[in-house]
């Protein structure tokens, strides 16, 4: 019988004695933050969510809380009175990261109430949008150093 006493990354491999380069913490047991998975489509069109909110913000609801669900995992959503917790709000907005598939599905994918989905996939195709038609954030930033309203 194997014993698995220590955590250890399943994608690369990384423990606590011997972390990635540059450092690394838990995601979940067995999930560094360095093999969190990675989507630059998704960052380049709706980008991140910390982009969207004030610093310090926190979110307080989980997405199951809200009735989202990952859309390949098979599981009850609430077990003996406990939501079953692996959804949560992926770094990239309009986004859901499932910590078991480790992946990132768009919002309205995790959402089995098709009314309520229809009204996710419509306001992130708006926030997508009203992204792309924005300042490129590093030259919002400059314009922001000189004052150019008077
Ligand atoms: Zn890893
Ligand atoms: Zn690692
Ligand atoms: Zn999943």
């Amino acid at each position: 019988m194997k014993k698995e006493t220590k955590e250890k990354c399943e994608v690369c491999g990384c423990s606590d004695n011997n972390p990635c380069k540059g450092g690394c913490s838990w995601e979940r047991p067995n999930l560094c933050s360095k093999c969190v998975s990675k989507n630059k489509g998704v960052e380049d069109i709706f980008g991140l969510r910390e982009e969207y909110l004030p610093p310090n913000a926190h979110i307080f609801d989980f997405p199951c809380e809200l009735g989202y669900h990952c859309p390949v995992c098979k599981y009850e959503p609430i077990i003996d009175g406990n939501y079953d917790e692996r959804l949560e709000w992926s770094e990239y907005s309009c986004f859901i990261w499932c910590s078991v598939c480790n992946k990132d599905y768009p919002s309205a994918l995790c959402m089995p109430d098709i009314e309520r989905a229809v009204d996710i996939y419509l306001t992130s195709t708006k926030e997508a949008i009203n992204r792309a038609k924005k300042i490129p954030r590093n030259e919002f930033e400059k314009k922001n150093l000189t004052p150019q309203n008077e």
